[in-house]
């Protein structure tokens, strides 16, 4: 069968969720070869084993810290001649996307980015994507070289499928540009407690009807009874309520949960394209006509002060 290689997100070891779904993924196209890089990389081989991996090739050098991407890509071209895979999955973050293109530049192939599902075909790995904020679904193949394709988070479930995982040590060569843009200084994001937002099984989103940002904390309340992160539109975002690293949509960040639930948001052209994928959707506005009641799973008609804080309660009551 033929190998797939998974490129690994992790931080210190800790395996992110969205590399998870990708080896689910990878297994409906041939085995997964996960590829991890940088500090704590062998950490990864026991969760990459457990759901799939057949083999965990790792390197680890002061460069994939030291130095922006190219270092990283440098590894996974290595790691690209090494095995000859039949494609490339990496996750669809910001990094994930440049070095999934940088590596398709390399190796002459094609790339598709921000799939939300894989699936085997006759002629190679099929992706779908969506397309036109989430207008038209489409479902595209790579005809030139190795498809090289980044998947959104919560495209997949995460399955434990127990493979070997044995680790290999991957030797990397660093070309002249790795050493071309180097990190000066790092800030860690003040942490909520809460999911990242691009890779939230559950958001709940508020917009300009809820009316300031003192009431945003009836957003965060609805949001940590269920264990989710938070989303803001962009007039909750543009009036100063909320940060703009929550903004969901054309000019933020796209979201796929499974569950969304989004409270005094119209429901505009430019916000449901970074949220319209999601599994189930949950709209709360007074304004019986708002668009946003086209697309949602359950809508509930009536004021978010009122409506807001009863969900939390009763969830919270619910959960004990
Ligand atoms: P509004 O459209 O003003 O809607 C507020 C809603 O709240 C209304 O439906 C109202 O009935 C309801 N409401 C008011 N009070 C209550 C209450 N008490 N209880 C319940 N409901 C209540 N927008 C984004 O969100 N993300 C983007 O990334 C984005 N990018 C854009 C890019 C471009 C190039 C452009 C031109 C626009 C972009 N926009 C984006 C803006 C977008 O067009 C809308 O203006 C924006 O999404 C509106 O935000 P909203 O739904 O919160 O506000």
């Amino acid at each position: 069968m033929a190998e797939v290689l998974v490129y690994v997100d992790h931080v210190d070891g800790a395996v992110r969720k969205p590399t998870l779904e990708l080896l689910t993924l990878a297994r409906r196209v041939g085995e997964p070869v996960a590829v991890a890089l940088g500090a704590g990389a062998e950490a990864t081989a026991a969760v990459l084993a457990e759901h799939g991996a057949v083999k965990v090739l790792t390197a680890d050098a002061p460069e994939f810290a030291e130095y922006l991407v190219v270092p990283k890509v440098d590894a996974l071209e290595a790691a690209y001649k090494a095995v000859s895979p039949a494609a490339v999955l990496v996750p669809s973050s910001a990094e994930g996307k440049e070095i999934a293109a940088r590596l398709a530049v390399r190796i002459g192939s094609g790339i598709i980015t921000d799939a939300i599902d894989l699936e085997a075909g006759d002629e190679g790995p099929v992706a779908t994507q969506s397309a036109f904020a989430a207008s038209f679904t489409t479902k595209s193949r790579v005809s030139k070289g190795t498809p090289v394709i980044t998947v959104k988070p919560n495209s997949a479930a995460v399955e434990a499928a127990p493979a070997a995982g044995a680790v290999e040590a991957l030797a990397v060569t660093f070309g002249a540009l790795a050493t071309g843009t180097k990190v000066i200084s790092r800030t860690p994001r003040e942490s909520t407690g809460r999911p990242e937002l691009t890779e939230a099984a559950i958001v709940v989103s508020g917009g300009r009807g809820v009316n300031g940002a003192e009431n945003f904390h009836l957003i965060e309340e609805l949001a940590d009874s269920l264990g989710a992160a938070v989303g803001a539109s962009r007039a909750a975002v543009d009036a100063g309520w909320y940060p703009h690293t929550n903004q969901v949509g054309q000019t933020g960040k796209s979201v796929s949960p499974q569950l969304y639930i989004a409270a005094g948001i119209s429901g505009a052209i430019q916000h449901r394209a970074g949220m319209q994928t999601s599994k189930t959707i949950v709209a709360v506005n007074k304004d019986a006509e708002a668009p946003i009641f086209d697309l949602v799973d359950y809508g509930v008609v009536g004021d978010l002060f009122e409506v807001v804080p009863q969900l939390t309660g009763e969830i919270k009551a619910r959960k004990g």
